[in-house]
């Protein structure tokens, strides 16, 4: 059959403006409206993008000494202060993360997990931190399920306190700092806690999240206080908010570390708040919030190109997804075919769909079950089923393959439902250190419990809500202390043995898609970061292959459905947030759907 490529289908020059890092910032800050007019209506599930993802909109930044990139500009600039100062990029990861809870509330915070990767250029070594929150030790498997075993409605395990695990993220920043830090502790909070006493204008993003979804986020009344004027009526764009309980938690950690996090007043603030949520209480207890622990985990890196491709491992299905998806492609020049041609999209939709039949029936804590790591990105494992791809169209049946084993399992497929919201960011400093963060409370405004000025996570219901199908174990099932499986893929690929590309996205399981995506456009068709973000998503997840709506890519869709594909055209809401590494310097890029910029110097 042939193929026909839509003409115009992505802009194939790169638009690149270089520019002074002064100019940067400038042209950044005296853009128009940059900071509320990319957005305007978001519903809440997923938390969705605005059609402004215009390639070619945004200017290039590059600079030579240090870069950050995020998805709030307050965040983005309090990091930049610290990095101007001397700061190094743990440093401004703790900075951004304790701003982004403020400004950004819906997306990510302590109340939160997160997965970090981190290159420290004295040592040369890539170290991934897990800071996943962690099932509570009285949460049953049933958890989400009705008294018939039938599974809950995802709103009605969500919204409460059942929902909540440990929250891992102020663990994360303490253990990061303690090891890499090198500003003091305490002065990485004074931004977050100036803005939160002084208050900050509430995004038009915001604004439109707490419009949406102002019926469940109004069932706390401390959210409801919050989130709503005196009247009831959500904050609108602009409104000046300030955040005090926030501002003293803030003042704790600052002084405290996170002793009364996880082992005082505040763990027992937070606790009452699980379980006093009278309409769908939750088990979170002291003892769980005093047992949490950060863990390091080996990074999980695959072979793509030149590139050594690195994230993180379970229980992230990350790095394995990407590196499998990344390790099936391995073996077709998508770079002679190029972003015009259907066949590229053909490969990168079932390379996918492979990659996440794998993903459903092998990937979880690996905690708790054996997980075939090394299995699924095999090479010759990789390369066997990267075979299926050499036909023209569509494959017609995907289903898992037999990665070798360490143990003998039988697992069925996975049912966890993953909604979007979270956040990225990427960082690389003077040093040459660099952070990768993918950071969230899980579903728009988490569980929507608000305590000490933040939100509390709705992580657990990341676990499918059934523990069996047809009395075969599913390896993503709940049990106490186990981390539910997340699709977040904060990513660092490395060449000749140093970082050159730092990247990673919100989205659901579609992260997976995004930074595969954005990976193939930076490796394989030499796009800058900019241009990798700006083009359209076409992402395929074992199920539908999405096409993002109102882009130029909506006129592939007749040709993939034509190759056999199921297509649908949807609302595709990343945050990709990267930085190549180059001899020339640094070179950022930040998602126009979100409110997101870049700053370096
Ligand atoms: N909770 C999801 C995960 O850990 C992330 C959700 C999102 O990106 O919005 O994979």
């Amino acid at each position: 059959m042939p193929l026909i490529a839509p003409a115009s289908l992505f802009p194939t020059k790169p638009h690149i403006q270089i520019i002074s890092a002064l100019a940067t910032i400038t042209l950044i800050a005296a853009t128009p409206g940059y900071a509320t007019a990319q957005q305007t209506t978001d519903s809440i599930a997923p938390e969705s993008s605005t059609g402004n993802s215009t390639p070619g909109s945004r200017a290039e930044v590059r600079a030579k000494d240090w870069m950050i990139t995020a998805a709030n500009p307050l965040a983005v600039k309090a990091g930049a202060d610290i990095l101007r100062n001397g700061g190094n990029a743990i440093d401004a990861m703790v900075t951004v993360q304790t701003m982004l809870g403020l400004v950004e509330p819906q997306s990510s915070g302590i109340g939160g997990g997160a997965f970090l990767l981190y290159y420290d250029a004295r040592s040369k070594k890539l170290t991934t931190l897990d800071g996943r929150e962690t099932a509570p030790m009285d949460a049953t498997p049933t958890l989400f399920q009705d008294e018939n075993g039938e599974p809950l409605d995802f709103y009605d395990a969500v919204v409460g306190g059942r929902s909540v695990g440990t929250p891992g993220t102020p663990a994360l920043l303490k253990a990061a700092h303690e090891n890499w830090g090198q500003l003091s502790w305490n002065s990485l909070f004074t931004p977050a806690i100036e803005t939160a006493t002084n208050g900050f204008e509430v995004s038009e993003r915001l604004a439109g999240l707490i419009s949406s979804d102002s019926e469940k986020l109004s069932r706390d009344p401390v959210a409801k206080s919050y989130f709503f004027d005196q009247d009831g009526v959500p904050l609108i764009t602009g409104t000046l908010l300030k955040n005090p309980e926030y501002t003293a938690t803030l003042r704790d950690l600052a002084t405290n570390g996170t002793a009364n996090f996880y082992n005082g007043t505040i763990a027992k603030d937070i606790v009452a708040k699980v379980r006093d949520a009278h309409w769908n209480p939750g088990v979170l207890s002291l003892q769980d919030m005093a047992n949490y622990r950060v863990k390091e985990r080996a990074p999980v890196c695959v072979d793509y190109r030149e590139y050594d491709v690195c994230g993180m491992g379970p229980p992230s299905s990350g790095a394995l997804t990407v590196g499998q998806i990344l390790g099936l492609l391995e073996p077709y020049d998508l770079a002679a075919l190029g972003p015009q041609s259907p066949d590229s999209w053909r490969l990168i939709g079932d390379a996918s769909r492979l990659a996440f039949a794998d993903r459903g029936r092998y990937m979880a804590d690996s905690d708790f079950l054996p997980v075939p790591v090394a299995g699924l990105l095999d090479k010759s494992y990789l390369a066997e089923r990267s075979k299926l791809l050499a036909g023209e169209t569509a494959l017609e049946d995907v289903s898992p393959g037999a990665p070798a084993f360490s143990h003998a399992m039988r697992l069925t497929d996975d049912e966890a439902i993953e909604l979007p919201s979270t956040s990225h960011f990427s960082i690389v400093d003077i040093y040459g250190n660099a952070v990768s963060m993918t950071t969230t409370i899980e579903n728009g405004f988490g569980s929507r419990l608000m305590v000490g000025g933040f939100m509390l996570n709705n992580e657990m219901t990341d676990f499918s809500f059934r523990t069996h199908s047809d009395g075969v174990p599913i390896a993503n099932a709940l049990a106490p202390g186990k981390r539910p499986r997340s699709s977040m893929a904060p990513t660092i690929a490395m060449k000749d043995g140093t970082p050159a590309i730092v990247t990673g996205s919100p989205g659901g399981s579609r992260i997976i898609g995004y930074v595969a995506q954005s990976l193939i456009a930076m490796i394989d068709w030499d796009k800058s970061p900019q241009e990798a973000i700006d083009m359209p998503h076409l992402v395929n997840r074992f199920g539908t292959y999405d096409i993002e709506e109102g882009t130029s890519a909506e006129s592939l869709e007749p040709v993939l459905a034509a190759l056999g594909f199921k297509t649908s055209l949807r609302d595709l809401n990343s945050g990709i947030h990267a930085i190549m590494i180059t001899d020339d310097g640094l070179i950022g890029g930040a998602d126009l759907r979100r409110e997101g910029i870049v700053i370096g110097q």
